[in-house]
């Protein structure tokens, strides 16, 4: 991902819409890899279909949330998948076949993944060279089909094979000294396989950065050894150089490079090439990391180092966490901790236990939380901490994951993806901000960290730890039928009180006040925050200037050619982008349909709000923060920076500004538009709200001068907002709980999703139709109750160019989905020429 994706990924995650009339913004790329359609192909030539690999071995405890969902029940394995041994009975008469029956039983197989189609897995023949070193976990280079070159694949498992599969082709090479995943994470990648419906080997290509892959950072060296079997005799026969060269290398004992030979003999590199031009000298190519690696070390933004005493409440759920992770049992704990109560020194103190008993643990945070202050909370507390972050350099990236795998680091915190750490003595993962919609991957493999987080964690039999102020219904509902403990701390630290959150009705006219966004109430708090020499943050979740162009006369409005979406403008540059795929003109100055000159930009963004600000508050300090302003590296943390130093007054942003952010003199918040993810054509719309307004409302009476929240709404009697005001967490849970009971939506049931797109509407949507024909007759077959819906064009009907449609199942039981979709598309094809695409989306968290 570039740093500009990941950026616009910052404030235009489908968790929190910046949009409140149109569909929002999904990620700049939510089909960046165009990995479907997926059709599997024919067996290639000459190798059998390994026996599809169910990761039933992976042991689950019962108690571990939500374990029905995690494998298939015995009753939806696959019958039909034929294994390798019914192959081979086709192929032959008697088993093995006659005229083999003379040769030795001893044939070892492993199976092969690819992350490009045909998938596999497919069976190999591992040659006597390879046998001591070939693991599952290692790349392998195998003939495929009728290809020339050897393909790429990754080996998923090594076993024993008959004399008949004596047939099979054989590995032709290795390409890694050591696997590049463990046993455990080869399950993992299995289970991620099955579960959410995409091949072994693009798992793979997930687990693994590609800078790993490619060996980023690294170079090939070649490393000199004398040949076995030398005699003194040889060795005095040859010239004085080349003798003294040899000797070196056989007193030291070490493998040796030519030019660290030539500068300890103080001769050229010539002698040692003539040695090895005799076989003396036996070389080595080894590939090795650069010594000289920058690793950038991003400074703590000036927060100073406190001592932090434990309270009551935060010692109690310390004493929970250590007794799980001492348990040595797979669970999952839920610490539900209001904002300002203190979890992060929580979660230290728990891996302070786990690192004194020699083992590691695993922080993931959501990107934009992945703040200098967070970082620096750990490196000050670990001797070996590694921060994964988007803004990393592959080589920087690659020195890390070399490090983590040798068991050189103690701590590793990151975004989603930090869940794949290879940690050899993992005793604990912590997710924080558990219900942050990034922890969803919305590209292939489309997983959840959490759920991934989870299957780690109860393989292993470690702890999973959730936390979170406004736990995701999911992780709430699991605390509640004992798949996971609860951990509650309603109190902040040092008994500070919670934030008085004052509702604005903007319906009323008195209380808007002028034109502006900032109603009467809002400014005046403004103004006192400023003269009592305090901060403030003002949240609008939408960027740019206006976010529509509309032209007055005929009412047109300025589109994306592509996407069904209005452009916002931006008065930066006059652009008028599409938020969707990133399409951008020049703003148009007259109406493009019927050349009215007067167009008018309506609708709020971040720029405008920001204008507004400066000319209202003429004397604060006002700073900006969305993906617009936080292009270059670095911005975020000097903007955070200089908010801490107080060189700042007032910081205004989108979501960005409403996590994790910890600063004592915040004194007011203020929500601009409270409702803008309120009125979203998906069943988390109301908890997105709930959870978006109490974050920011949170980052407030962090200090001891206290603080005030202000939310602008057109809808103050809505339960959630209601609930956010009170910060009633649990009566915000009781009443949304009754939403989801009556159409059995998540957690109470399962729901996934697939979308169809392609370039024609009339061929998308019968390709649309044809999936649900195999879905309905898939469902009957297996006897299951799934309820399938659509499929019907989603929010979103057009995106880059193509027309999308999408069907939604939902069921009790996660596994029923899953079983009822891998039936329908086992062996699904499409019409290439029609150039229509189709994903599977299991657990969706973006509707549009
Ligand atoms: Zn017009
Ligand atoms: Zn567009």
């Amino acid at each position: 991902m570039t740093m500009l994706d990941s950026q616009l990924m910052l404030d235009s995650q489908p968790f929190v819409p910046e949009d409140r009339n149109n569909a929002t913004v999904v990620s700049s790329a939510p089909f960046s890899q165009s990995t479907f359609p997926q059709t599997p192909s024919a067996p290639p030539a000459e190798s059998s279909p390994a026996e599809f690999l169910h990761p039933t071995s992976v042991t689950v405890p019962s108690d571990s949330f939500p374990s029905d969902e995690l494998f298939p029940p015995e009753q939806f394995k696959s019958q039909e998948e034929p294994s390798a041994d019914a192959a081979q009975t086709e192929l032959f008469e008697t088993n093995p076949p006659p005229w083999e029956l003379a040769v030795e039983d001893d044939v070892l197989l492993a199976s092969i993944v690819f992350s490009k189609s045909p998938h596999g897995p497919y069976d190999y023949r591992i040659p006597d060279s390879l046998r001591e070193d070939l693991k599952p976990g290692m790349r392998v280079g195998v003939p495929l089909g009728h290809r020339k070159k050897s393909t790429l694949g990754w080996c998923v498992a090594v076993k024993e094979g008959s004399a008949a599969h004596r047939k099979l082709r054989d590995v032709a090479e290795l390409l890694d000294d050591t696997p590049l995943c463990d046993a455990a994470l080869v399950r993992l990648v299995m289970w991620m396989g099955h579960y959410y419906q995409v091949p072994a080997g693009q798992v793979f290509d997930t687990l693994i950065p590609s800078s790993v892959r490619a060996g980023a950072g690294t170079r090939q060296t070649t490393y000199f050894t004398p040949a076995k079997d030398l005699t003194d005799e040889q060795i005095s026969k040859l010239p004085a150089k080349q003798q003294a060269v040899v000797r070196l290398l056989i007193s030291s004992g070490k493998p040796t490079t030519a030019a660290e030979l030539a500068v300890a003999v103080g001769c050229t590199e010539d002698p040692i090439r003539r040695l090895r031009k005799k076989e003396i000298l036996i070389p080595e190519v080894r590939r090795e990391m650069h010594s000289n690696i920058r690793i950038l070390a991003q400074h703590n933004d000036g927060e100073r180092k406190q001592k932090l005493e434990l309270t009551e409440q935060q010692q109690a759920a310390l004493e929970r966490i250590n007794t799980a992770v001492d348990s040595g049992r797979g669970r999952t704990l839920l610490l539900h901790g209001v904002t300002g109560s203190g979890k992060t020194e929580v979660y230290i103190k728990a891996i302070e236990h786990v690192v004194s008993q020699a083992g590691s643990a695993i922080v993931m945070v959501p990107e934009i939380s992945l703040t200098p202050q967070t970082r620096g909370r750990f490196e000050s507390r670990f001797d070996s901490v590694a921060v994964l972050h988007s803004q990393m350099s592959p080589s920087e990236r690659h020195y890390h994951w070399q490090r983590i795998r040798r068991g050189e680091v103690q701590v590793v915190i990151g975004p989603r993806s930090a869940v794949f750490a290879p940690l050899p003595n993992l005793g604990l993962i912590v997710l924080d901000e558990e219900h942050d919609t990034s922890f969803k991957q919305d590209s292939q493999p489309r997983y959840h960290a959490r759920k991934v987080a989870h299957a780690r964690a109860m393989a292993l039999g470690i702890p999973l730890l959730l936390g979170s102020a406004t736990p995701s219904l999911e992780a709430w509902h699991a605390s509640q039928c004992g798949h996971a403990e609860l951990i509650s701390m309603p109190n902040r630290v040092a008994n500070r009180p919670m934030p008085d959150v004052q509702l604005v009705d903007l319906r009323i006219r008195d209380e808007r006040g002028g034109s502006g966004a900032i109603s009467r109430p809002l400014h005046a708090a403004v103004l006192e925050t400023i003269r009592d020499k305090g901060q403030a943050i003002l949240l609008l979740n939408r960027r740019g200037f206006a976010t529509t162009i509309q032209c007055p006369s005929c009412g047109h409005v300025v589109a994306c050619p592509d996407c069904d979406m209005p452009l916002t403008h931006h008065r930066d540059g006059g652009k008028a982008m599409c938020h969707y795929c990133d399409y951008t003109i020049g703003t148009p100055p007259w109406c493009p349909a019927c050349r009215f000159d007067g167009i008018r930009y309506g609708g709020l963004g971040t720029q405008k709000l920001e204008m507004e600000a400066k000319a209202k508050f003429p004397n604060a300090r006002i700073a900006r923060m969305d993906s617009d302003t936080m292009k270059r590296p670095g911005s975020h943390q000097r903007v955070l920076s200089e908010f801490r130093n107080g060189d700042i007054d007032m910081l205004l942003g989108t979501q960005m500004i409403a996590k994790g952010l910890d600063f004592p003199n915040v004194l007011l918040v203020g929500v601009i538009n409270a409702d803008s993810a309120l009125h979203f054509p998906d069943f988390r719309a109301a908890e997105r709200t709930f959870q978006l307004v109490t974050q920011v409302a949170g980052r407030t009476g962090r200090g001891d001068r206290g603080g005030r929240v202000i939310v602008q709404t057109f809808t103050p009697e809505h339960p959630a907002i209601q609930a956010a005001s009170r910060h009633d967490y649990h009566k915000f849970v009781e009443e949304e709980m009754v939403n989801r009971r009556k159409f059995n939506y998540p957690p109470l049931g399962s729901v996934a999703r697939i979308i169809i797109r392609g370039p024609l509407e009339d061929k998308t949507e019968a390709v649309a139709d044809g999936i649900l024909a195999r879905l309905e007759s898939a469902r009957d077959l297996l006897g299951s109750e799934v309820r399938i819906l659509g499929p019907a064009p989603p929010p979103i009907g057009r995106l880059r160019g193509k027309y999308r449609f999408h069907l939604l199942l939902q069921a009790t039981e996660a596994a029923v989905v899953g079983e009822t979709i891998r039936r329908a598309l086992a062996d699904f094809k499409t019409d290439p020429k029609d150039e229509i695409e189709f994903l599977v989306d299991i657990d969706p968290v973006n509707l549009l």
